[in-house]
């Protein structure tokens, strides 16, 4: 079938699956102190959520990111991924998650197929780590990191969002702690997506910002770049890894995006600042086939805008937060 594609001429080749709006922390860039969480009816269930992506899978999507809130608190995570793994076409299934509750669910994430994780840490400090995500669970997350390893899970990627006043300082110690313990850090640009008011683009730290300060410590040179990647990626000049920069708000790479979310209660987002582009859930529960399905999406991606527009004078922050959409 033919693959999706929009009017800019990007075609369609990933997907980031929401399983659920609720997490067990509270960073504050993703989310206010008091979330409103979706009615638990209004949820896809996995039936559902699997048949969106054997649908998107059919025409042209590769690569399948579980993500959230926190989709480790969905129950039997590892029952959707034997789900989603066997689909014919799939060529990379990951997951994204803050690792707190990862130590028990790495083994059997492993032996149900999935492919690879990206842990979402910002800070190696016990304080900071609690003024940042309004919880206390560093000692959690350090385990999930390590059974995800032993586990199978190499070489983990870690995100951290970079927010100015809060962690900044500590991109370099980020990256030695990365280097040391063979994991891969991914520094990203803090996005207008919080909830409580905290964006501002002086809290962002630019993607230059942070090359600036960690080629004071470590020499390093671009990576090959890959098609579709939205981050940018350096190896260290001695050879013992690398880090990559996602810089999507200073360097937008809108130009290149490949990607669409179904959120946790089944809309389709075509951009992270858009409106929702389709109701997958009233389709499906209003019996559609797949071919209906195919159809609602493919159209969705036909209208995907040019790009953010965060630039730009009257830009509207979208009404919802990252824990929302699905990051
Ligand atoms: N709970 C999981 C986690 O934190 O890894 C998965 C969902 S979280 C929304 C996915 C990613 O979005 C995380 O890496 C998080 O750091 C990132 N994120 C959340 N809010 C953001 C923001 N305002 N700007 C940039 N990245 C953000
Ligand atoms: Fe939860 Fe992930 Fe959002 Fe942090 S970034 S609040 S861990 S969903």
């Amino acid at each position: 079938m033919r693959p999706w594609s929009d009017a800019f001429g990007r075609t369609i080749r990933a997907l980031r699956v929401s399983v659920t709006d609720r997490c067990n922390v509270r960073c504050l860039y993703c989310m206010p102190a008091e979330p409103r969480w979706l009615d638990r009816k209004d949820l896809l269930s996995y039936e559902e959520l699997a048949r969106l992506v054997r649908v998107a899978v059919r025409h042209g999507v590769r690569k399948v990111r579980i993500t959230g809130g926190e989709p480790l608190l969905r129950q039997d995570l590892p029952a959707f991924v034997r789900m989603l793994k066997p689909l014919p076409g799939l060529e990379d299934l990951a997951l994204t998650t803050n690792a707190v509750a990862l130590a028990e669910q790495a083994g059997p994430l492993r032996e149900a197929g999935l492919d690879r994780i990206t842990v979402s840490l910002d800070t190696l400090d016990t304080a900071r780590y609690e003024r940042i995500t309004r919880r206390r669970a560093l000692p959690e997350v350090l385990q999930g990191l390590s059974a995800a390893e032993q586990a199978g899970f190499r070489p983990l990627k870690v995100n951290a969002v970079v927010v100015r006043g809060f962690n900044e300082d500590e991109v370099v110690s980020l990256a030695e702690w990365a280097r040391a313990s063979g994991r891969m850090m991914r520094f990203i640009e803090f996005m207008p997506l919080e909830g409580d008011p905290l964006w501002s683009r002086e809290r962002v730290v630019p993607a230059a910002e942070i090359l600036e300060r960690l080629a004071g410590r470590f020499p390093f040179v671009p990576a090959p770049a890959q098609s579709g990647c939205t981050s940018q990626a350096f190896d260290y000049a001695d050879g013992r890894g690398g880090f990559a920069v996602v810089a999507a708000v200073s360097r937008a790479f809108c130009g290149s995006c490949d990607r669409l979310r179904i959120t946790a209660d089944g809309g389709l987002r075509t951009c992270l600042f858009g409106d929702k582009a389709a109701d997958l859930r009233a389709l499906l529960r209003n019996g559609a086939d797949d071919r209906a399905l195919a159809e609602a999406m493919g159209e969705a991606v036909s209208r995907k805008a040019s790009g953010h527009r965060i630039h730009f004078p009257g830009f509207k922050r979208p009404d919802c937060a990252m824990h929302s959409i699905g990051g």
